[in-house]
């Protein structure tokens, strides 16, 4: 073909990288060409240009500049794309012809390294059978996590952890949970062929997998050789901050299904999806972006040992009681960066000395929280354990920060970064350098008295090297051994024969110090990687203290309580507040009290909507969550039995929309109560069975309900319905209660006031909530109208009625006018009457 020979160069790489963006560098810019260029125009917004390549004429091309291209990047795999970065690998100066180039790096949005607060995680999956192997990467942080599972499992830590990219097997036919979790989140699908197993042995210098409890050839051990293996292919390098792998299935946690999560608005509000409204954004009153994201492990992952969560109970405790430590702590923690991510950069070889400065003076910081805590008296053991077990890192932190002027440049190429005296050689280069500007002085000053021109002056650029620069004006009075080198629009260059000669040496020195600072900046880096496993030690240990101090400053701010944990099973809140709500609403909230516990293991609930129904049940499983994550809870007093796993069926319409029909989701959960509900369980539901006719709905609701109350291991269930026949129908269990929402009833309307009491609601109030919402009044005239008319007949008689006539009544009582004169209910004489009296405004009309 007769393409330019850069271009063939292109096309060459290209063909080895078909799956990304490919950024070419030409000079001072990356470029990308043909459909890459076209596509990077549009998703970066910036021009699309062409350049001729040769006989293929003119090809599209759009370019961003070199120094900025990491914002670029950002953007592109914000978006899902993956890029590949080719640089010049040779001098362009010190070759002929073409330059060669090499990919250099892969950035994908699994493995982009960014700033923010959150962890961005990439995930492998390998399937073998019924058994999935499954490990997480935060190339940011270090943090690395594999094991194995069955499929259930695996659709939930998925969406738990929400990884950003997954990478599977080449021609993997992928279960229908993957593709949905992809197509939901958008996450990045990256198909590779298998690792060797060898690739652990040898990034973390071990033996065999089993170290780390991953038998050989198991599909935890091929996850994990998978995830190094595309670590490498992206990064072009092994990375040494990756921490060993934890267990990704902790099973010593408490399980909250994907609908728990969503609907409980712990990490984001269901509607909006945003952090802003969420539990975690409550609690969040953490000093640093470490402590903030183990903050939300936590708030993930609830503990289920009651030990150790007694543990942090205890240790909230302490910085709940004692302000002073507490502000010291806060004070303290303000000064510390995030010690994980600086260490990742620096092992990138992307870090420079303020990196290093960073770290030195965080762990400064780290070491003030951690003194003021050694020298508390009676730590709570969670504490004690953690400051005890620090390894020293005095050291390190003085030699950076002996070493490192304090305000050394963003560059590591241009020197300034060491104080003087550090370095002995380094001194003298310096010395050189500064005698050389000092003879140049000495020259401009000498050659002014020469010539006689004031405004002469010695200048320095990199074509002509340091020169003698004189005005058009004074250009008579030059001495004979000037020669000239440049013209400018109102002066000339020159050059002196001594000048030149003295050049080369003050050149020399200045490249020689910069080169050896760039050395000496390199041994510091690796003196800090030599030290990584003591570093992420604090790391992890000041994170800690972030968030104990976060729920303790919550929990006097909020006026929260320390929960008693018990391990026999039951819930006994007393006065229990939605803190969400609470926090938000202007209006006084109401608190209640949750008793599932002894005889009462069901409490089936009542009341109209807009009653309080849903707030009250997210509550009682927040306020165990709380508990449980280690945080004290909204509420008078709550005695809380250690819950297993919680699910909540609660809201079915944003469900809409994932191809599934919200009853068959429903359906699909339910079962999955059902089947995996233990005594410890606490089970959520909201009006189950709306999406099908009343029949239906009714029926499996109360087998559901007859199912649970007759196990012997009943799970601890709140049960929201509008279904007053499951009321009657429940009464002959011993283990359901009937609780309603109260309302008062006035002339002007229904107040509801959120208050829980203990007898079933006995009706609906939906009109009254209709015309709350502004339906218009003749609409709720007739409404009231045939309500009035239908109260005589039961709900079942409606549909046996409607049954009989062939047309099939609608759930939940709406019926259409058509209906109604098919089922022959406003033929007597006595309808108008009813019609004309509901149509009475009573508070406007005179006695
Ligand atoms: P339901 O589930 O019965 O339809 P919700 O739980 O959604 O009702 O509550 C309706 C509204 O009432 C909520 O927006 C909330 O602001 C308010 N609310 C609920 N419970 C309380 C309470 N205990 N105290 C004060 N306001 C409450």
């Amino acid at each position: 073909m007769g393409l330019t020979p850069m271009m063939r160069q292109y096309q060459e790489i290209k063909a080895t990288h078909q799956d990304a963006l490919l950024m070419f560098r030409l000079g001072d810019f990356y470029e990308m060409f043909f459909e890459d260029a076209v596509v990077a125009s549009r998703e970066l917004d910036i021009t699309l240009t062409g350049r001729d390549a040769g006989d293929a004429g003119r090809i599209p091309m759009c370019g961003v500049p070199h120094h900025a291209v990491e914002q670029y990047l950002e953007r592109l795999t914000d978006k899902g794309f993956r890029v590949a970065i080719c640089d010049q690998v040779e001098d362009p100066k010190a070759t002929k012809g073409l330059v060669r180039r090499e990919v250099v790096r892969i950035v994908t949005p699994g493995t982009a390294l960014s700033d923010e607060h959150s962890n961005r995680f990439l995930a492998t999956i390998v399937a073998k059978g019924a058994s999935f192997g499954m490990a997480m990467v935060d190339v940011g942080t270090g943090e690395v996590y594999v094991g194995q599972a069955d499929e259930t499992l695996c659709r939930e830590q998925l969406w738990l952890w929400r990884p950003l990219e997954i990478v599977v097997a080449k021609q993997w036919e992928m279960p229908d949970w993957l593709t949905s979790f992809t197509a939901d989140t958008d996450a990045l699908m990256t198909f590779r062929a298998a690792a060797d197993e060898a690739l652990i042995q040898t990034q973390y210098e071990v033996a065999s997998p089993v170290v780390f409890g991953l038998a050989a050839q198991s599909p935890a051990a091929a996850a994990l050789a998978n995830l190094l293996q595309y670590i490498q292919e992206t990064q072009k390098m092994t990375l040494r901050h990756l921490q060993e792998p934890k267990n990704l299935f902790v099973q010593a946690h408490l399980q909250l299904n994907q609908a728990a999560l969503h609907h409980l608005e712990l990490l984001q509000t269901a509607r909006e999806g945003s952090r802003k409204g969420s539990l975690l954004e409550l609690l969040d009153e953490t000093m640093t972006s470490a402590g903030g994201r183990l903050l939300r492990t936590w708030l993930e992952r609830p503990l289920c040992q009651r030990d150790a969560i007694d543990a942090r109970h205890e240790a909230v405790e302490l910085f709940v009681r004692d302000l002073f430590l507490r502000e010291e702590i806060r004070d303290g923690l303000r000064g510390v960066h995030d010690l994980s991510r600086l260490v990742a950069r620096i092992a990138f070889n992307r870090g420079n000395a303020r990196d290093l400065l960073a770290l030195a003076n965080s762990l400064t910081y780290g070491q003030a929280v951690i003194d003021a805590l050694r020298s508390t008296t009676d730590l709570p053991r969670l504490i004690a354990k953690t400051v005890s077990d620090l390894p020293g890192l005095t050291d390190l932190i003085k030699t950076i920060q002996a070493q490192l002027v304090d305000e050394p440049p963003v560059s590591t190429h241009e020197g300034r970064m060491f104080r003087e005296g550090v370095d002995e050689s380094l001194d003298r280069l310096r010395t050189l350098q500064l005698s050389g500007r000092t003879w140049l002085r000495d020259l401009e000053q000498q050659e002014r008295e020469r010539t006689g021109i004031k405004s002469l002056k010695v200048g320095y650029n990199k074509v002509f090297g340091y020169y003698i620069e004189i005005s058009k004006a004074n250009l008579g009075s030059i001495p004979a051994n000037y020669e000239r080198r440049q013209t400018l629009s109102n002066a000339e260059r020159f050059i002196l024969p001594e000048l030149k000669a003295r050049e080369a040496e003050i050149l020399s020195a200045e490249d020689r110090a910069m080169a050896k600072e760039l050395e000496m900046f390199q041994a510091l880096c690796e003196r800090v990687l030599g030290q990584r496993v003591e570093i992420q030690a604090w790391a992890d240990a000041l994170a800690q203290m972030d968030v104990l101090q976060s729920l303790a400053h919550v929990a006097v701010m909020q006026n929260y309580v320390r929960p008693e944990m018990r391990d026999e099973v039951g819930i006994d809140i007393e006065q229990g507040r939605h803190p969400v709500v609470e926090k938000l609403s202007i209006n006084r909230f109401v608190p209640n009290d949750t008793r599932l516990c002894g005889e009462q293991q069901m409490i089936l609930l009542t009341g109209p909507n807009m009653g309080g129904k849903s707030t009250y049940m997210r509550q009682t499983a927040i306020i165990v969550i709380m508990a449980q994550m280690g945080a004290f809870v909204p509420a008078k007093r709550a005695v809380i039995g250690v819950v297993d796993q919680i699910f909540a069926r609660i809201g079915a319409a944003d469900d809409l929309g994932r191809g599934q029909s919200t009853f068959m989701v429903e359906m699909i959960e339910l079962a999955e109560i059902l089947r995996q509900s233990t005594a410890r369980t606490l089970v959520l539901l909201d009006e189950i069975g709306r999406g099908t006719s009343t029949y239906d709905g009714l029926s499996i609701a109360e087998a559901v309900v007859e199912e649970m109350a007759q196990r012997s291991d009943c799970p601890l269930t709140m049960f929201a319905t509008h279904y007053h026949e499951l009321i009657a129908f429940s009464q002959s269990f011993a283990n359901v209660c009937n609780y309603s929402m109260a309302v008062e009833e006035t002339d002007a309307g229904v107040t509801f006031l959120h208050t829980v009491v203990e007898r079933p609601s006995d009706r609906s109030y939906g009109i009254q909530v209709a015309r709350l919402a502004g339906l218009p009044p003749h609409v709720i005239a007739r409404a009231t109208a045939l309500l009035a008319v239908r109260e005589g007949m039961s709900s079942f008689e409606v549909e046996a009625a409607a049954a009989k006539q062939g047309s099939p009544a609608i759930a939940n009582n709406q019926t259409t006018a058509q209906d109604e004169t098919a089922l022959g209910l406003f033929q007597g004489p006595y309808v108008a009457f009813v019609e004309q009296l509901a149509a009475c405004d009573v508070l406007r009309m005179t006695p």
